[in-house]
């Protein structure tokens, strides 16, 4: 009977151990519910202009006709606002 009750209690101190160990890094502990993750700050937009792909932080941001331009430097800002102008080789 005693042996009984040792197995029994061996059982249960391994299943806790095991739900311990297995589900519990991948139960949320500070996480809200129904809270949205925070947004992408390392998005990589391609300046229109020489084609290179900048993060969004750190892109020139231009608007024309209600849309978002994005360049790499001053110089691809310009030539997108005057393409006139650009030096012909
Ligand atoms: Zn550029």
């Amino acid at each position: 009977m005693y042996r009984l009750i040792l197995f029994l209690i061996i059982v249960f101190v391994i299943y806790h151990l095991f739900k311990k160990y297995v589900l519990g890094p991948f139960r949320p502990r500070h996480t809200k519910p129904g809270r949205k993750p925070p947004p992408i700050t390392d998005e990589l937009v391609k300046d229109p202009i020489c084609g290179t792909y900048v993060p969004k932080r750190e892109a020139i941001v231009y608007g024309r006709k209600g849309k978002l331009y994005y360049f790499c430097c001053k110089e691809c800002l310009e030539k997108f606002k005057h393409p006139e102008k650009q030096t012909k080789p």
